[in-house]
């Protein structure tokens, strides 16, 4: 449609979508950071990537997570596709997704693999400090081992992560959920006494009641933390093969000086848990404490219809680990260029970009100066501008040097000033005193 006069209308300006957050620079930096430290452990722990769709049929989470679950009950967003009807959603966690992979390709079949993923994840929550519908998570997961020293290996992977990341302030908080004989039996207990005292459940307790009592334990309404609080204890119907279990993996930890506390109400919030849960909790995020979160889920495999196989993980959430690195006083990264490319003329352009282009290549960082809408401005101007983006070296290329086939290397930190000329056809020659630590 046109308008009557000429002019076109002004678009309103889009927005992202409420709770889910654009990562710009120099933020950015932090979140490279961290994901080159774990990129670089998990190598370490021999744990190997795996990219799974963030588009997965609804089924499965309804499946793999628990239809009376936060997420498969109010936080997901499914959609049906317009083209051809099926259910689908944006993943609301990885493991199920992890687990769907590895059962579709067989990946099990020469034994064990450790796997672990970083990305987007959707929750349809309310946005808060640590809490968004957008979120990004990093997990580890080690699937076909059914023993204690996987889950050992797993949380020391974790806790090497944050000695890495120079991360202090978190507790370990542990729990076994025991086997489904033993949930069954102490399921009955529990469900008898939180009848005993309907009067003080609220509606989201008596909603759960008969459907998922456990999560009942894991509620965050303060009015109910008595009531937990002497609720019957799923560890004390755990039998001894399950026991054994939780001991293994406490002694492993205490061998390797992990101190942690046994938290007999840490039930997580997926259904798919078994035996080992545990949370890595910081008192310095407020209600959004914790950071990681994790355990062994030995059926899910088979509950998503593949052949049954134990497995091991934890999920990482980095907008809360930044945060806390934060908190800290952490010291953000700071990118800079190592040199800054002043171009007093544009007809100097083609000679720039090739050396810049054969700077780059000899592993120099260089960031170029580049024509505005007014041009390229003025000597002093860019000079600003050179000093702005924290270079320890100006590269001139002003007409004097480029006629004598040079180019005018010029200190900006130390020495500002000192300044030598280099030849353009020789640039691996210098190249490398232009790099962190060296003198121009
Ligand atoms: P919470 O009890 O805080 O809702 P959760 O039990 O739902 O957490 P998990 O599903 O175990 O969380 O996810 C693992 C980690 O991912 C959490 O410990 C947290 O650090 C992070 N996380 C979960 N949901 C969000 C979110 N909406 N925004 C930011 N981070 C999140
Ligand atoms: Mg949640």
């Amino acid at each position: 449609m046109t308008e009557k006069n000429d002019k076109p209308a002004k678009a309103q300006p889009l927005t992202a979508v409420k709770g889910m957050n654009d990562i710009l620079p120099p933020v950015s930096a932090q979140w490279e950071s961290l994901e080159e430290t774990v990129r670089s452990l998990m190598a370490r722990y021999a744990y190997r990537n795996v990219r799974t769709p963030i588009v997965e049929p609804t089924a499965l989470f309804v499946r793999g997570l628990g239809e009376v679950t936060d997420i498969v009950e109010k936080e997901m967003y499914s959609f049906e596709d317009r083209l051809n009807g099926e259910q689908l959603t944006l993943r609301p966690e990885a493991t199920a997704g992890v687990v769907r992979a590895v059962s579709e390709h067989n990946m099990l079949y020469d034994g064990g693999k450790r796997l672990y993923y970083m990305g987007p994840m959707f929750r349809h929550e309310r946005p808060q400090r640590g809490r968004y519908r957008q979120f990004h998570q990093i997990g580890a997961e080690a699937l076909g081992f059914a023993g204690p020293d996987v889950d050992a290996e797993i949380i020391l992977l974790a806790c090497a992560l944050w000695r890495e990341l120079g991360l202090t302030d978190w507790r370990l908080e542990l729990n076994s959920l025991g086997q489904p004989e033993e949930r069954r039996q102490h399921r009955a207990e529990l469900i008898a006494y939180l009848e005993r005292h309907a009067d003080q459940l609220d509606e989201d307790a008596r909603r759960r009641l008969h459907s998922n009592p456990l999560r009942i334990l894991d509620t965050k309404n303060p009015a109910m933390q008595a009531l937990v609080e002497g609720a019957p204890r799923l560890l004390d119907f755990l039998g001894e093969a399950s026991l054994a279990h939780f001991n293994g993996v406490k002694a492993m930890l205490e061998a390797n000086g992990i101190a942690y506390t046994v938290n007999p109400r840490l039930v997580r919030g997926m259904d798919y848990y078994n035996l080992t849960v545990f949370e890595f909790v910081t008192d310095r995020l407020g209600s959004q404490g914790t950071i990681c979160a994790g355990g062994r889920y030995d059926y899910l495999i088979g509950q998503i219809g593949g052949k049954p196989a134990p497995a091991v993980g934890w999920a990482l959430g980095l907008e809360r680990v930044l945060e806390l690195l934060k908190e800290q006083g952490a010291a953000a990264p700071a990118p800079a260029p190592d040199a800054y490319a002043i171009v007093p003329d544009a007809a100097a352009m083609p000679q720039v970009l090739r050396t810049l282009q054969a700077l780059r290549a000899a592993g120099v960082s260089v960031q170029m100066h580049a024509m505005g809408p007014e041009g390229l401005g003025s000597m002093k101007s860019q000079f600003k501008k050179a000093d702005g983006s924290g270079a320890r070296h100006a590269l001139v290329f002003g007409g004097d040097e480029l006629a004598a086939g040079e180019v005018t290397v010029k200190s900006l930190r130390d020495g500002a000033g000192a300044q030598v000329r280099r030849p353009l056809a020789a640039v691996e020659g210098w190249a490398s005193t232009l790099l962190d630590g060296s003198q121009a």
